[in-house]
């Protein structure tokens, strides 16, 4: 099994796999109740978020745990479009993850006004082009940090400079980002942005809404009084504890991971770029994402080889493997038909080894 599917989720890290029995047998007190087990529960759900602020360079206020970040995405957007009313315009960039792209989608039917930012053939976003969009009526701007199929880097401090000063609400899905580069939301003049554990060696299910405490957004759910009032229910306690373990391990270690991430994926290039049949997309990218079309290569066909060699990649994003219309990020940045039917997203990650990549460019090669 060689699994080089990391963008669309990661394996636990052993640290947090160590603790999984320890915190689920201990730690059951619901964070809400008064008694002193419950107490302990909300200290430690507290603590977690403490550290989680220290390690996304936010402050702990600032924290509403959600159950991922396509719901982080979903509380933001139409949390913030919602108050701010119908006037205010919506500018996204047309490679956003489907978890936006399908809400501003059901936006425009419910009656604002979306604009879509284009993307040059590298898979950025057209600076010129979301300047022009801009003006007095727009209400808020949603572009991700790094895109989930290409792994393109978007200019997020220079639309944040575009912005400066305007009462543009700016969101980013900060996905692929974190645990990756550093990225200093207050600096950098972010209003919101979303973070998904499992992408970081974390568990599934459990994510972060970063929002700044004094933005007013509408309730997406009624319930309780949990998260600042703002994301009701039962706290994901196990869950959080788990996440916080990963993104710590994440954050102290990510100088390191990273460089070993980027040799692997630098050693992949070198062996397969002047390959004849093979096109590498994209430009400015993370270390660990990689968009390659292979000529002449259906997706529909070249993914069960791969499968069946124990090569486990995606034809775009996870969540688009079931469609056969092919990816909306690569046609947005102009490939062909067939370009964009024949490529396959290969994403490492730091379980990933030498061997494999190896084996993986035996594998490209032989086909
Ligand atoms: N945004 C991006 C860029 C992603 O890659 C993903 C992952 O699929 C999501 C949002 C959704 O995250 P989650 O699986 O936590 O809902």
């Amino acid at each position: 099994q060689v699994y080089l599917d990391n963008a669309a989720t990661t394996n636990l890290r052993k640290e947090v796999l160590e603790k999984i029995t320890e915190i689920y047998e201990k730690t059951y007190a619901n964070p809400s109740s008064v008694h002193s087990f419950g107490r302990e529960s909300r200290a430690l759900l507290e603590n977690a978020r403490n550290r989680v602020a220290k390690n996304l360079n936010i402050l702990a206020k600032d924290i509403i745990f959600t159950s991922g970040a396509t719901e982080s995405n979903n509380l933001a957007i139409r949390g913030i479009v919602n108050a701010k009313g119908k006037d205010k315009e919506i500018i996204c960039s047309s490679i956003e993850h489907s978890s936006i792209l399908n809400l501003v989608k059901q936006l425009e039917l419910e009656g604002y006004i979306v604009k879509y930012i284009r993307v040059n053939e590298n898979g950025i976003i057209d600076l010129e082009h979301l300047k022009s969009l801009i003006n007095e009526n727009t209400g808020l701007i949603t572009v991700m940090a790094v895109n989930n199929e290409i792994g393109s880097i978007q200019p997020i401090e220079k639309i944040s400079d575009m912005i400066k000063g305007k009462n543009i609400h700016f969101h980013v899905d900060a996905v692929q980002m974190i645990g990756k580069k550093e990225l200093k939301p207050y600096e950098l003049g972010i209003d919101s942005m979303s973070i998904s554990f499992h992408k970081l060696y974390g568990p599934k299910g459990v994510g972060v809404l970063y929002i700044k405490d004094n933005i007013e957004i509408k309730k997406a759910f009624y319930g309780g009084e949990q998260e600042r009032n703002k994301r009701p229910g039962t706290e994901n306690l196990h869950s959080i504890l788990l996440a916080d373990i990963a993104l710590d391990y994440a954050i102290n270690n990510m100088e390191k991971e990273s460089k070993y991430v980027k040799e692997l994926m630098d050693y992949l290039v070198d062996n397969i770029k002047d390959l004849e049949n093979i096109k590498i997309h994209g430009e400015n990218r993370i270390d660990n994402i990689l968009n390659i079309s292979i000529k002449g290569k259906n997706i529909q066909m070249l993914l069960p080889i791969l499968d069946m060699r124990g090569i486990y990649v995606s034809g775009g994003s996870a969540c688009m493997s079931g469609s056969v219309s092919g990816s909306y990020v690569l046609k947005n940045m102009g490939l062909s038909e067939d370009e964009v039917m024949s490529s396959i997203r290969i994403s490492l990650g730091i379980h990933n080894t030498k061997e494999e990549i190896d084996y993986l460019i035996s594998v490209i090669k032989g086909i």
